[in-house]
């Protein structure tokens, strides 16, 4: 079992699980849908990825801000054979399920969300309350999504895979869920942040103590690939020009600043640097010193 990377932010002792993973082939068309898959399939080689198919880690960021201990997503749980490791990690690092008060959701597809359920349905974390965004539980609660904006619309299995299953554990979840304003501030220490275009409601995370602040990016990058090309997109983008141009533009606003960043997706434990690079950008990877 993996060893939690653990470092501080002012006040906040922060730690980073892993979930697992998730495979989505072939990586094209998972990564830029509407390039030639040969140029795909060459970027993933320049930065040594494999091309038969993506591979997403599944980073989960634990807070803990004095008596709470906050989770950021829950992972994909028992959705897919290769994701479910947070609770036993947890365990081993002695939080027990029973002890996360908060899980902030950044969005609520099943790689984000599949880890809050038992596959009885009764809950992973049941003394927790879940904060997600107004925004992206109406945007799957409300009906069918809107799916003529994305790579997906032609994807009648996984649209209809997405449309019966989120709203399945949306529903089952509802008892602790709290709906927040889409730019609420949570537990004191953190900020979400609107960043439309993957879904809907999709959120970042600013967590803040003091002066000091780290971007958890949520699903803005899906791989490094997309620093250097950040129109090229991913296939699971509910408003692809959307998601492209908030990509764009938190690339640039963070590649201007020196704090470190965390995604979800990338090698765990996800965390590094934002630079540019030529036109485009370049992900430097932080290994934290400890505690
Ligand atoms: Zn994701």
């Amino acid at each position: 079992m993996q060893t939690p990377c653990s470092f501080r932010l002012g006040h906040l002792e922060l730690m980073i699980f892993s979930d697992g993973y998730q495979m989505l082939a072939p990586a094209h068309p998972m990564i830029g849908p509407y390039e030639q898959p040969d140029y795909i399939q060459q970027a993933l080689r320049a930065q040594e990825l494999p091309t038969h198919a993506l591979r997403l880690d599944l980073n989960i960021l634990l807070i803990r801000h004095s008596d709470q201990l906050i989770l950021i997503d829950a992972g994909l749980g028992q959705e897919d054979a290769t994701g479910g490791l947070l609770p036993a990690s947890l365990s081993a690092a002695g939080i027990p399920a029973t002890a996360i008060t908060d899980v902030v959701l950044t969005h609520a597809h099943t790689d984000h969300t599949g880890g809050l359920l038992h596959p009885d349905g009764s809950p992973v974390f049941p003394n927790a309350r879940i904060h997600l965004s107004d925004a992206e539980y109406n945007h799957w609660m409300q009906g069918p999504p809107d799916f003529s904006a994305s790579p997906l619309d032609a994807a009648t299995g996984l649209k209809k895979a997405l449309t019966t299953r989120i709203p399945e554990i949306l529903s089952a979840i509802r008892p602790q869920l709290r709906l927040a304003d889409p730019q609420a501030t949570l537990c004191d220490c953190i900020r979400l942040i609107p960043a439309p275009g993957h879904t809907t409601g999709h959120s970042m995370v600013e967590i803040f103590s003091g002066e000091e602040t780290l971007l958890h990016s949520a699903d803005l990058l899906h791989t490094a690939v997309l620093l250097q090309h950040p129109e090229w997109g991913m296939f699971y983008d509910m408003d692809f020009g959307q998601a492209a141009l908030t990509r764009k533009k938190v690339l640039q606003e963070e590649a201007k600043k020196t704090r470190m960043t965390m995604t979800y997706h990338l090698p765990w434990p996800g965390l590094g640097r934002i630079k540019q690079r030529n036109a485009g950008f370049e992900w430097e990877p932080v290994i934290p010193s400890g505690k």
